[in-house]
């Protein structure tokens, strides 16, 4: 592989990755299903609200670690769910007179904004919970069939946890322990154990649990709709089949959410393990307690990027290890907008030396390869940062006395672009080669803003996203990047 050849370079060496496993409480050396072939599934937002920059955390750790999975050669399909029916759901939906239905896919679209603001564009595809009902009545009905499933008369379909043996070994509880999680869609006095979970919950006419007009759908129980678990079972038996590589999301999925889909999934297909890693991300906190929206600390995706690049959101997150806490500050945010702009003003710098190079170069190798050591161990994303940044030191201190050859410059940017298509961490200058038409475009959205016409602005904005420039309105005015 020669230096120059963008994406490829970091196949050069066949390293073993590892990744943390919270199944097994150990790093295990990434061994693939299919050779070369990686399935992942993250789960998604439930769709009531804007999202927060607590998941901006999780979804942006499991979109650089899928884009570093695809830089070494592994052909990744990454699925997200979308949990467009559920208790939020509804309960949100009356309060704003909305039909859940509607209010669900309002808040959809307004999270694949997000995404896309973000730079996130690795998902393969978005699986709506409500796409997927056949696909969850079929498992409810094998799950009674094998005798792991019950009916309570009037009620619904419970899973009994006492008949899955391996109840808890995902997050070592034991069956007692399971009984303090239970949402409002698992309750009911009639339940065999008390930590059993909803399959399928009634509807109204025979269930006091729901009322009447929420969200239903028949079955061969009566009509009624889908408890929590059961959604990312049916989603990834479709896409994937009983058993894949990856399951990843935050950690507080580990319990009851990912227990029970373990035990559905596993119980049902008789096959285990139902993923060969389970992946949690840290929590984003503000002073000890999670990011969150019942707790009214969160920060919104977009009143944050109304401040902040992308690439100083990224580079916070990424700042951090992924299975590790990062506290919000906005110093800390601060401290990674000053480091993002220091890499944009370290590229340009290289671009301008580089000219019209075809000399092949070496200096940027030892980092390169320090750089994949270090997410090749269980994607330790600060190590794998810090050796960029260490790199930065030294090429600048080269620069500075003027004694960099353009072949080398060349090196070091290549390696560069190689960072940013997996983290999206640099911030650029606003390039004087934006055309006309977007220039343009901007000082028109700028005049709509001043006049607080929201709405035709965002109409311009979308025009600019057309034209393949995104806008981001920073503290010291709008800011034009290509889009990538
Ligand atoms: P939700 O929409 O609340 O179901 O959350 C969607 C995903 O974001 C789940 O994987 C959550 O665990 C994750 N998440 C929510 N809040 C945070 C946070 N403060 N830090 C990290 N991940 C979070």
């Amino acid at each position: 592989c020669i230096v120059f050849c963008n994406g490829c370079v970091l196949q050069e060496k066949a390293l073993v990755m590892k990744i943390y496993d919270t199944l097994s409480g150990k790093k295990k050396v990434l061994e693939t299903r299919s050779k070369n072939k990686i399935e992942i599934f993250v789960c998604g937002p439930t769709v009531y609200d804007y999202s927060h920059i607590g998941h901006a955390r999780t979804y942006i750790a499991f979109d650089s670690f899928t884009k570093y999975l695809r830089s070494k050669g592994y052909e990744v399909r990454y699925i997200q769910n979308i949990t467009d029916i559920d208790d939020k759901i509804i309960t949100r939906a009356k309060k704003t007179k909305q039909a859940p239905k509607e209010l669900a896919r309002i808040f959809e679209t307004e999270y694949y904004h997000d995404m896309h603001e973000l730079g996130i564009h690795s998902v393969d595809k978005y699986a709506r919970a409500t796409d997927y009902i056949p696909q969850i009545i079929s498992q409810v009905e094998r799950l009674i069939d094998k005798g792991y499933a019950y009916e309570i008369k009037d009620d619904g379909i419970y899973y009994d946890i006492s008949k899955f043996k391996d109840y808890g070994k995902l997050s070592n509880r034991t069956v007692q322990q399971a009984e303090d999680a239970i949402s409002r869609i698992d309750e009911s006095i009639n339940k065999r154990n008390r930590g059993d979970f909803a399959l399928w919950k009634l509807s109204p006419s025979t269930n006091s649990g729901q009322t009447r007009g929420d969200p239903s759908w028949p079955s061969p129980w009566g009509e009624g709709r889908p408890g929590w678990h059961i959604e990312d079972t049916a989603i990834t038996e479709l896409e994937f089949g009983p058993q894949y590589d990856i399951h990843g999301g935050a950690r507080d999925l580990i319990f009851p959410h990912h227990e029970s889909e373990i035990a559905q999934m596993e119980s049902m297909s008789r096959k285990t393990p139902l993923v060969n890693y389970w992946m949690h991300t840290g929590f984003l906190t503000v002073g000890k307690e999670k990011m969150a929206k019942s707790l009214g600390n969160f920060i919104t995706i977009h009143k944050f990027l109304r401040e902040h690049s992308r690439e100083t959101l990224r580079l916070f997150i990424s700042g951090s290890h992924y299975r590790s806490p990062i506290n919000y500050s906005e110093r800390a945010v601060r401290q990674a907008e000053t480091n993002a702009r220091r890499l944009g003003e370290f590229k340009a710098r290289l671009e301008r030396i580089v000219q019209n190079n075809t000399k092949p170069s070496k200096i940027a190798d030892s980092y390169r390869k320090l750089f994949i050591n270090e997410l090749d161990d269980d994607f330790n994303t600060p190590k794998a940062l810090a050796v960029v940044f260490s790199m930065m030191r030294d090429i600048n201190t080269i620069m500075d006395k003027q004694k960099i050859k353009p072949e080398d410059a060349q090196s070091v940017l290549a390696f560069l672009d190689e960072v940013n298509n997996i983290f999206g961490i640099i911030y650029e200058q606003e390039s004087t080669a934006i055309p006309k038409n977007v220039t343009k475009l901007i000082e028109n959205r700028e005049e709509f803003r001043k006049n607080n016409d929201w709405d035709k602005a965002d109409e311009i904005r979308q025009k600019i996203e057309k034209l393949g420039y995104t806008v981001k309105d920073t503290a010291s005015g709008p800011k034009v990047v290509k889009s990538y």
